[in-house]
């Protein structure tokens, strides 16, 4: 089991290394582009190269990237549509330039329409953008907390999703304080068992590729998508030990997107609170 952060690209991609390194991350998830404008500048080949040479330097990964927050392929408004696969599409492509594993997105609001409307368009969307990037970097659902119209709190969902797209690159990224907020007892022994079972059924699990390790501001089932530090959250830092001695989590890397003591970003009291966990529970690193 990996355990690694999201980190800056400021400067550039292959900075990101450093920065990580920093941090004590074994793996890390960086932005393709801004999450919160719609331009997806290309990377340069040479800057691609220097970040796989760094990575591989500083044994780092799987890399993950994470798509924009703007992204709606669920929307009813085309416009917004062909804005969300273009620019994953883009995002895609920088990702297999890296070298990740997949670009992690964020299935969004299907803006009133229901779920039941929004899936064919959906499944196309996720489609074009994979035919768009031929190769076999992942495109990875992330679970969602639920709030408003938001798809993918449930794991029927995302099950429905993945088995209208028919794809072997398509796979999941679990948020523990999304799930958490969606109504899924992680925290404990049985609640997470029966989160496992359910995940197994509608999705299967070797489709869970990455984990969002998260702790949570918020209640369980509140659907509101508020993150803490590890062991400071109402998960706590006897959920994470059960969260991290499941079986379902031994090959899964976990990638911290808290806030920090700083509040500056997932930091080194972070990643060491969940290295420690780890070490406690008897995880191999
Ligand atoms: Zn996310
Ligand atoms: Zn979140």
């Amino acid at each position: 089991m990996l355990i690694g952060a999201h980190v800056s690209t400021a400067g550039g991609a292959s900075k990101a290394v450093a920065r990580a390194e920093e941090i004590g991350a074994e793996c890390m998830q960086v932005f393709a582009s801004s999450p919160r404008a719609w331009k997806v500048p290309p990377l340069a080949d040479a800057e691609a190269e220097k970040f796989r040479s760094e990575a591989e330097r500083a044994g780092m990964g799987p890399t993950v990237v994470h798509g924009k927050y703007l992204c709606a392929i669920g929307s009813p408004d085309p416009e917004l549509v062909e804005k969300s696969i273009d620019a994953l599409t883009a995002e895609l492509r920088i990702a297999g330039q890296l070298g990740a594993l997949g670009v992690i997105f964020h299935p969004a609001s299907h803006r009133g329409q229901g779920f039941d409307a929004a899936l064919p368009q959906f499944a196309d969307g996720m489609k074009r953008i994979l035919d768009a990037v031929p190769g076999d970097t992942l495109l990875m659902l992330e679970t969602s907390a639920g709030s408003g119209d938001h798809i993918g709190s449930k794991f029927s969902e995302l099950g429905r999703i993945i088995k209208a797209v028919g794809s072997p690159r398509v796979a999941v990224c679990l948020d523990t304080q999304h799930v958490w907020a969606g109504g899924y007892n992680i925290a404990d022994p049985a609640g997470l068992s029966a989160t496992i079972k359910e995940f197994d059924s509608e999705i299967g699990l070797e489709l869970l590729r990455a984990v969002h390790a998260n702790d949570s501001m918020r209640d369980l089932g509140s659907a509101v998508d508020r993150h803490d530090n590890i062991g400071d959250g109402l998960i706590g830092t006897a959920g994470f030990k059960n969260i991290l001695s499941n079986t379902a989590f031994a090959n899964v890397p976990f990638y911290l997107e808290v806030p920090g003591t700083e509040k500056s970003g997932p930091d080194k009291p972070n990643v060491d609170a969940l290295k420690h966990i780890r070490s406690k529970v008897g995880v191999p690193a």
